[in-house]
């Protein structure tokens, strides 16, 4: 048998297990994982004894500005970082300007990216007050999910009225489409930022949290709980922060609900005793060591990065004036590795939250996040060994800022492969721009 590329010895580490064999790759598909038959040829044969395979690993959350904020990024420069991270798909925010919350602006947003993406890519659809006579129409130009700002973020989209909202759920429940909410309460945060603005001009972590507290969050997923309930509504919280919010989404599910949640690095791996501006603010050490159990014992459903990048002007703005956002799509796959390498993680767990589970969740599943025959191959290919320090200015966001700036790690990203083709080859750049396609839901 003739292959495009044989992966020789990789060490795989598949949601269940790892093992050692060998991957073929015929027409952009896996053909085959296990041991190839002497004889077979392949156009290349690429050792990898000395690396990890993972499936290719998901960001199902990136705010890639385009169109319309393309000073902060686009889908060229924010792909291209996604390839150096080991990310071979993402999933991309619709508060761009103009919003993607018509079929005729989701369109343009997929002939934009399609023609400047380096690797494979899916769009949310937002949801206003105005648009629920779009949302057949959304689902059927590709659309990944729906997405609510429920609170105010970068944008400053306005939520969807309680009532617009429920119909709105009860249309997503027929089509069979999930709808993910950042969950904050505005006027929960109008009152505590006022408060935390008399207090400071020059606010640090802890005051950023106060200004828009664990309670903004924690009343806003109880209030998209209540919707479901009424809806069937399949829901999905993005970047969770607390263990408020966990307790509230357990006990949806208990009740049936179809729930999943998310959260993000800068949870994490930071806390509010260092100052970084991002919405929902990083919490204290005891969310943080919460969201750690959660994301070990399944309560939570995945990682994503919320790439969130601005100007460097704009990140050298006072505290309370600065936007909120924080890059992270290019060093997810890194701070994990290196938990793994501390005992803190499994590989396979690893998998299972950044590649298998987003896959899951937006109904990619088994197209991405698999390793079974027929699933693109795509795969993160990863050097468990390696050390290396974070170097924001290093970074191929156009927004050269991380707030793991510094940070040593072992274990790094070696190569990205999306589809069969190297997008990221040990440090360089192989691929090529235009070459990601639209990835959309089986329904
Ligand atoms: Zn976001």
């Amino acid at each position: 048998m003739h292959y495009d590329l044989i992966i020789k010895n990789g060490n795989i580490a598949a949601v269940q297990e790892t093992f050692n064999a060998d991957i073929a790759v015929k027409d952009g598909k896996i053909a085959l994982t296990g041991n190839i038959n002497t004889g077979d040829t392949a156009d290349e044969i690429f050792d990898a004894s000395a690396l990890h395979i993972l499936p290719g690993i998901i960001d199902a959350h990136v705010h890639f500005r385009d169109p319309g904020l393309t000073e902060k990024e686009d889908f060229e420069t924010g792909s291209i970082a996604a390839a150096f991270g080991g990310i071979t798909m993402t999933a991309d925010m619709p508060n761009t300007k103009p919003v993607t919350s018509t079929e005729k602006d989701f369109v343009e947003k997929i002939f934009l990216a399609k023609e400047k993406s380096y690797i494979d890519f899916a769009l949310f659809a937002l949801l206003t007050n105005e648009n629920i006579d779009e949302m057949e129409k959304l689902k059927k130009a590709g659309a990944f999910g729906f997405k609510v700002f429920f609170g105010s973020s970068t944008g400053d989209i306005a939520c969807p009225s309680h009532a617009v909202l429920i119909q709105q759920l009860k249309t997503a429940a027929s089509l069979d489409m999930r709808t993910g909410f950042h969950c904050e309460t505005n006027d929960i945060n109008a009152n505590f930022t006022e408060i935390a603005r008399k207090e400071t001009d020059s606010p640090d972590g802890f005051w950023l949290d106060y200004a828009r507290p664990v309670m903004s969050e924690a009343q806003a997923v109880l209030n998209v709980m209540r919707c479901s309930l009424q809806t069937k509504a399949k829901i999905h919280i993005h970047h969770l922060t607390s263990c408020e919010s966990i307790f509230i989404t357990e006990e949806a599910k208990e009740k049936g609900l179809n729930v999943t949640t998310e959260t993000c690095p800068h949870y994490l791996f930071l806390n509010n005793e260092v100052t970084h501006k991002v919405y929902p603010p990083i919490r204290d050490n005891s969310h943080r060591t919460e969201l750690w159990d959660a994301l070990i014992n399944g309560k939570i459903s995945m990682i994503a990065s919320d790439h969130a990048p601005h100007t460097a002007a704009e990140k050298t703005l006072p505290l309370w004036e600065m936007p909120a956002g924080l890059c992270g799509v290019e060093t997810l796959v890194p701070l994990f590795l290196d938990q793994v390498n501390k005992g803190n993680i499994s590989l396979n767990g690893f998998v299972r939250l950044a590649s298998e589970s987003p896959a899951k969740t937006w109904n990619v599943y088994p197209q991405k996040g698999s390793l079974l025959a027929g699933a693109d191959a795509d795969f993160t290919l990863v050097d468990m060994k390696k050390k290396h320090t974070i170097d924001a200015a290093k970074l191929h966001s156009k927004s050269r800022t991380s707030p793991f700036d510094g940070m040593e790690l072992q274990g790094a990203v070696s190569s990205t492969i999306v589809r069969g083709k190297f997008i990221m080859r040990e440090g360089e750049l192989t691929g090529c721009k235009g070459y990601g396609i639209l990835i959309s839901p089986e329904h």
